[in-house]
């Protein structure tokens, strides 16, 4: 019954999110809206990889509540003192997809959560459209904390909060990062390329000290697509987050 019910929202979700003008016609799974539920709650489970927990070990979800703990408490930038509360990231410790953001804004500072204002509600709409939930993949920030009046992270604060992201990563070792907007990419990608010319391809992407490859893609971050909301924009992040569906085994 809850299964049923997950995939029937999850239909609702894809349709409100096409209906809510971010569907390119021609485009996107709208046909797909008649595959049985069943198979759209098979689809779902598949993108989890599988747990490697060994007894003696901390679990991936304590690793990650471990960091999390840290995060809520860390005063390694003067952040920390303009913050209401830190935001560690949230999601699937088994998640195949990681979504990264900047850094929280006004929303998120006030609830601790990331992506939870209208950019978020736009980011909760396209893992929708993907046949995913947020539960399903993991979404989390460059900077922890609130930089004041939104500004964008110093330098200095993102040395200061760099371990964070990299020992999240560590932990769930995804298959695919999505770095949402420039300064993701940046900071992960270590360039200076523009959001624009590095989004549309998977890049390389090491995790520091490790060996594993993870695909790597660069996209427009959902604030920037809500302050330029034209078809052409919308495209491009949907044709990104298609490939992303493919390389995972989701037919879009
Ligand atoms: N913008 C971001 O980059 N991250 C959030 O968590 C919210 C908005
Ligand atoms: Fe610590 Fe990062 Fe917050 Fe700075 S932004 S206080 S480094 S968690």
């Amino acid at each position: 019954m809850e299964k049923e019910k997950k995939a029937i929202n999850q239909l609702l979700d894809i349709d409100n999110f096409f209906s809510g003008g971010f569907a390119v016609k021609g485009e996107g799974i709208s046909q797909e809206l008649e595959s049985s539920e069943d198979e759209a709650e098979k689809k779902i489970s598949s993108v989890h990889a599988e747990t490697t927990e060994t007894e003696n070990e901390l679990s991936k979800s304590e690793q990650l509540e471990k960091i999390a703990e840290e995060v809520k408490v860390c005063t390694k930038c003067t952040l920390s003192q303009t913050r209401t509360f830190a935001v560690p990231g949230e999601g699937n410790p088994d998640a195949r997809i990681v979504f990264v953001g900047e850094g929280p804004g006004g929303d998120e500072d006030k609830s601790g959560r990331p992506f939870v204002g209208r950019a978020g509600q736009l980011l909760t709409k396209i893992i929708n459209a993907m046949r995913l939930t947020r539960e399903d993949v993991f979404i989390c920030n460059v900077i922890k904390c609130r930089p004041p009046n939104n500004r964008d992270p110093l330098a200095s604060e993102k040395d200061a909060c760099r371990d964070y992201l990299y020992r999240q990563l560590a932990v769930i070792e995804p298959d695919i990062i999505v770095a949402l907007g420039s300064h993701a990419a940046k900071e992960l990608l270590d360039t200076d390329t523009a959001i624009g010319k590095l989004r549309g391809r998977f890049h390389d992407f090491t995790i520091k000290g490790g060996t594993e490859t993870i695909k790597f893609m660069p996209t427009y971050h959902p604030a920037y697509l809500l302050r330029n909301y034209s078809t052409e924009n919308r495209k491009k992040v949907w044709d990104d987050m298609k490939m992303v569906m493919q390389e995972i085994g989701i037919k879009s």
